[in-house]
């Protein structure tokens, strides 16, 4: 019994952990209606880019 419940704590951590990262910080503000406000954020939009240290999974497909 002890092992299942462990198995079930571990599946709804790393649920938990995919979901956190799949949704970056430039994601909710996305999701808000809003321009992500981190400094690395803004400045990679300026240069007409995406962040990649906060959205390391994008344009990141070579
Ligand atoms: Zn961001
Ligand atoms: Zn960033």
């Amino acid at each position: 019994m002890k092992s299942i419940s462990a198995i079930i704590a571990a599946v709804v951590l790393l649920g938990s952990i995919s979901f956190a990262s799949a949704e970056s910080c430039c994601d909710k503000a996305k999701a808000a209606g809003k321009d992500c406000g981190h400094a690395c954020c803004v400045k990679a939009k300026k240069d007409g880019k995406t962040c990649e240290k906060c959205n390391p999974k994008k344009e990141d497909k070579k």
